[in-house]
């Protein structure tokens, strides 16, 4: 397998230029050029030698996923099927906001863990994507947009698949995304989304300083046994113990993601029960819409209820977000990305503004 520059930290090649004979020097102007410049070719860095250049271009992959398909949503949120090496597909999308413009970056290619209101849980895992391929999905739409003029400033870890159960390759991805001489996606700029994989949280507590995201949507064992499989050998209480032991910064705070789903756990009392749960733990909760796929087996909350909920829930003092649905038209919504499914014939009229390279 040839080499993938986009997997390596700034000190690994920095050692590699070094086996390879050059100065040191070296590392510096090739690092710039894949995180900085964002080159999307070794052809493009014209201050190398040409036959550094050509040892380059021979021994390592190509810095960037090849595009599949590319849908712009009504509401500016835009999703990208790339494909790696090996074809298997990852989808990544990009959600623009007024002050900052989000990447949903996936680490896996599929999920084990089927989670009933996620189309990716439908699909099955094809494996894990390397640190490179996880990487390369910032790069490659940092400088799409860079040459609109768009910014890439957040980075969240959940697009398809579940984080911790790629932790090394999730792990690297992170420090490299957060080098400051890089990408320079700070700390407080990348969050982590798990489902609860509560026996690698520990360890990824001490080795990722960055914000972190738990899929709750119940806080009855009963019923997120359902919602979110895992909790089936990690439960509530487990969950808990480890959220608590996770170690915040300064004013940092948990992040609990809700998923409203009309008439499973979207009532009063559950809104009661989860003031109740979080007591203790410094949280902000994400109320979520329901995105519907075809096939899905939950409808949306309506409006009123997530209103309500978010007041009985703000009412106790937490800070509470009704996260809108985000590209819902395109599939690129929480919950909707599909992978592969997408190469599969659209499931609606295209809008008039999407697109496809592939
Ligand atoms: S919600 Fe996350 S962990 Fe659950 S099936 Fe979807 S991608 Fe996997």
């Amino acid at each position: 397998m040839p080499l993938r520059l986009t997997g390596l930290t700034r000190t690994e090649l920095t050692d590699l230029m070094v086996q390879w004979g050059e100065k040191p020097y070296r590392a510096q102007q090739v690092w710039s050029w894949v995180f900085v410049k964002l080159a999307s070719s070794v052809e493009e860095m014209s201050d190398l030698s040409k036959p550094f250049r050509a040892r380059l271009a021979s021994e390592i992959a190509p810095l960037r996923p090849e595009v599949v398909s590319h849908r712009v949503s009504a509401d500016g949120t835009e999703k990208w099927l790339l494909a790696c090496e090996d074809r298997i597909t990852m989808e990544t999308v990009f959600i623009p906001e007024t002050s900052r413009g989000t990447v949903c970056v996936s680490s896996q290619a599929g999920c084990s863990l089927a989670c009933p209101f996620c189309r990716t849980g439908t699909l099955p895992l094809r494996r894990n994507l390397t640190a490179a391929e996880i990487v390369e999905q910032v790069t490659f739409v940092r400088a799409t947009l860079a040459n609109r003029g768009i910014r890439v400033t957040n980075v969240v870890l959940m697009g398809m698949g579940e984080p911790l159960y790629n932790l090394e390759a999730v792990t690297q991805a992170v420090r490299i995304i957060m080098d400051g001489n890089g990408l320079a996606i700070g700390c407080r700029k990348l969050t982590l989304s798990t489902s609860g994989v509560v026996n690698r949280m520990e360890e990824a507590g001490k080795n990722l300083n960055v914000n972190l995201a738990i899929s709750l949507h119940s806080v009855r064992d009963t019923v997120r046994d359902q919602l979110v499989p895992i909790n089936r050998k990690f439960n509530l209480a487990a969950l808990k113990r480890a959220a608590l032991a996770w170690p915040l910064r300064g004013r940092g705070r948990i992040t609990w993601e809700y998923v409203l789903l009309d008439g499973i756990n979207d009532s009063e009392q559950d809104a009661l029960e989860l003031v109740h749960w979080l007591k203790g733990i410094p949280s902000k909760v994400n109320l979520l819409a329901f995105n519907p796929w075809p096939g899905a087996p939950y409808s949306p909350s309506s409006r009123e209820t997530m209103l309500r909920f978010q007041e009985i829930v703000a009412n106790a003092g937490l800070v509470t977000i009704i996260r809108d649905s985000r590209g819902g038209d395109v599939g690129a919504a929480c919950g909707q990305l599909a992978g592969d499914a997408d190469l599969t014939p659209p499931l609606h009229e295209p809008l008039a503004h999407e697109e496809s390279s592939g």
